[in-house]
C-alpha cells in the first residue's frame, strides 16, 4: 500500500441525563416496557406544543464549557424534516445554524485501544447541539417493532474537527469525552444502553497533500471497540482502492461486527434533503456574559485538571493520578480521605493497590465499599505514626474490608499495636539468637546475609508486631557484640 495520511472526524451522540424528556414531561428512563413512557407530545400528535427542558439545556452548555467551547449568545431550535417510522412528527427538533456551543477542544493523552502510548494532542470541537432522540426500531423475524420510550429523550450531538489521524486517537478522544460527560454528571454514557453513539468520518490523502480526500461516513457504531475496528478496516479498504487508481465517492456505510467489515448504506446521490427551518413553536435563546459566568462557576473540575493537581500539590505520580481519575468515584474517595491524613501518597497507594483490587475481586463498586475514605485514612495514620507495622496493617485492612470496622478498634480488640518497647524487643532478639546458634556462628564468621533470617525470626516471635527499625538496630548490636 502507498503512503497515505488518514483524516478522521467524529460525530458523537450523547443522551443527556435528565428526569424528563426534552419537550414533554415523560420520564427519561431506560429499560421500561416498550411504549409506556409516552404522551401526545413525544408521539407527535397534531396540535401539541413542545416545552423545552431547562436542565437539558443547562447540561448541554455545561458540556460545551467543559470542552472549552464558546456559548452562543443567540441560539435556536430548527426542524429537520425526514420521513421514517422512528420519527412520528416527520421532523426532528434539532439545531442547525445556531447551536448552543461552538469551537472547543478536548485534550487527549495516555493509551489508545491497542495500548500504544499517544502523545498529547488537542482535538477540535466544531459544535455541540441539542436535539430530541428518535424512537428505537427493533427488527425481528417477520416483523418490526418500534419503542417510543426513547423518542424525545434529550440528545447532544458533539461534532469534532477532522483532527484525528489514527484509530487509536479516535478511541482516546471518545474515552476523554466519556470521562468529561461522566465527571460533570451530564450523561452516564453507557453505550450498551445507547446513551453514547458514534458516527465516524474517514478519508485518506497522499502523504503531505493539503487537500482532504473524499470522506466516507460509518454510521451507528455502538462500542469503542467497533469504532476502532471499523476505522482500521476502512483505512485498509480505502488505501487498497486508491492504490488501484479508483476514485472514491462520498458515501455512508454501515459496520458488520461479525464479518469485521463495512458495507454500503447509501451514496451521496441519495443524500437526504432535510429542509431545515426554524422551529416556530419554540423561542430562540439568549445568553448574556453574566449567564455564562454563572454557568462557569458551577462547573466541576476537569479530569485533566484534577490529575495535574494530584501530582503538583498532593505528591502523587502521574500513574497514581491517572488511576485515581479513571472514575470520578475514585477521585472523590481519595479526596474525601485526604481530609484525614497528610500522607496523601500512602493513601493513594492503599486505594490503588489494596482497595481497588479487593473491590474488583468482590465485584463491589467503590461507592459501596465498607471501608469509608476516612477509615482508610485512619489506617494510613496508624502506619505512619508507628502504631502498627505494615504487615499488621494488611491484616487490619482485610478485616476492615469485610466488616467496615474502624482500624483503631480492630487493632485494640486483637492487640495488634506495634511493639516499640526496646526491652521487650530485646527479649525476642536474644531468644532468636539462642534458638539459632549455627546461623549466629555463620553471621559472625562473615556471612552477613543471614541477618535477614534473624529479622524474620524476631518478627515471627513478636507475631509481626515488633517495630522493624528497632529490631534491626538491636539485632545488629547483639550479633556484632
Ligand atoms: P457533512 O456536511 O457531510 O455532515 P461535515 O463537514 O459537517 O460534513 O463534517 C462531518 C464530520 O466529518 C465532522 O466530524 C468532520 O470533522 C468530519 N470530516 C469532514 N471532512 C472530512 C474528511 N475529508 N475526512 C474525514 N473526516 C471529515
Ligand atoms: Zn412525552
Ligand atoms: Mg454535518
Amino acid at each position: 500500500m502507498s503512503m497515505y495520511d488518514v483524516v478522521i472526524g467524529l460525530e458523537v451522540h450523547v443522551q443527556v441525563r435528565t428526569e424528563s424528556k426534552m419537550f414533554c414531561s415523560c420520564p427519561n428512563k431506560y429499560g421500561a416496557e416498550p411504549n409506556t413512557l409516552v404522551c401526545p407530545v413525544c408521539m407527535g400528535y397534531p396540535g401539541v406544543m413542545p416545552v423545552p427542558n431547562r436542565k437539558a439545556i443547562e447540561k448541554t452548555i455545561m458540556a460545551g464549557l467543559m470542552c472549552s467551547c464558546s456559548i452562543a449568545p443567540y441560539s435556536k431550535f430548527d426542524r429537520k424534516s425526514y420521513f421514517y417510522p422512528d420519527m412520528p412528527k416527520n421532523y426532528q427538533i434539532s439545531q442547525y445554524d445556531l447551536p448552543f456551543c461552538l469551537k472547543g477542544k478536548v485534550h487527549i493523552s495516555g493509551k489508545g485501544f491497542s495500548g500504544e502510548e499517544l502523545g498529547d494532542k488537542e482535538i477540535g470541537i466544531t459544535r455541540i447541539h441539542l436535539e430530541e432522540d428518535v424512537a428505537k426500531n427493533t427488527h425481528l423475524a417477520g416483523y418490526s417493532g418500534i419503542d417510543f420510550n426513547r423518542a424525545g429523550v434529550p440528545l447532544m450531538e458533539i461534532v469534532s474537527e477532522p483532527d484525528m489521524t489514527t484509530a487509536d486517537e479516535a478511541y482516546a478522544y471518545l474515552s476523554a469525552l466519556k470521562q468529561i460527560m461522566q465527571y460533570a454528571g451530564i450523561s452516564d454514557c453507557d453505550m450498551e444502553k445507547g446513551q453514547m453513539r458514534c458516527d465516524v468520518n474517514i478519508s485518506l490523502k497522499p502523504t503531505g497533500a493539503v487537500k482532504f480526500g473524499t470522506k466516507i461516513e460509518i454510521k451507528n457504531l455502538n462500542s469503542f471497540r467497533s469504532v476502532h475496528r471499523s476505522l482500521l478496516h476502512e483505512i485498509k479498504r480505502q488505501g487498497k482502492l486508491l492504490d488501484e487508481g479508483k476514485i472514491l465517492s462520498q458515501e455512508t456505510r454501515g459496520w458488520n461486527d461479525d464479518l469485521g467489515e463495512t458495507y454500503l448504506l447509501r451514496s451521496k446521490e441519495n443524500a437526504h434533503d432535510y429542509r431545515y427551518f426554524p422551529e416556530p413553536d419554540l423561542m430562540p435563546f439568549k445568553f448574556t456574559d453574566s449567564d455564562i459566568d454563572a454557568f462557569k462557576k458551577g462547573l466541576p473540575e476537569l479530569p485533566e485538571a484534577k490529575r495535574e493537581r494530584f501530582v503538583s500539590s498532593m505528591g502523587l505520580t502521574t500513574y497514581d493520578a491517572h488511576v485515581l481519575t479513571l472514575e470520578k468515584a475514585y477521585a472523590d474517595y481519595f479526596e474525601e480521605g485526604v481530609a484525614f491524613t497528610k500522607n496523601t501518597k500512602q493513601l493513594a497507594n492503599w486505594i490503588i493497590t489494596e482497595l481497588l483490587r479487593e473491590l474488583s475481586n468482590a465485584n463491589v463498586s467503590i461507592a459501596e465499599s465498607k471501608i469509608r475514605p476516612k477509615q482508610l485514612a485512619e489506617l494510613v495514620e496508624l502506619i505512619s505514626s508507628g502504631a502498627v507495622t505494615g504487615k499488621t496493617a494488611k491484616d487490619v485492612f482485610t478485616e476492615m474490608f469485610q466488616t467496615g470496622k474502624d482500624a483503631q478498634s480492630i487493632v485494640k480488640e486483637k492487640g495488634l499495636v506495634q511493639v516499640t518497647d526496646s526491652s521487650e524487643i530485646e527479649k525476642f532478639v536474644t531468644q532468636a539468637i539462642e534458638q539459632n546458634p549455627s546461623q549466629a556462628e555463620q553471621y559472625r564468621s562473615g556471612k552477613t546475609t543471614v541477618f535477614q533470617f534473624f529479622v524474620g525470626q524476631v518478627m515471627k516471635l513478636s507475631k509481626g508486631k515488633a517495630n522493624p527499625q528497632i529490631v534491626q538496630k538491636l539485632l545488629k548490636e547483639k550479633l556484632d557484640s
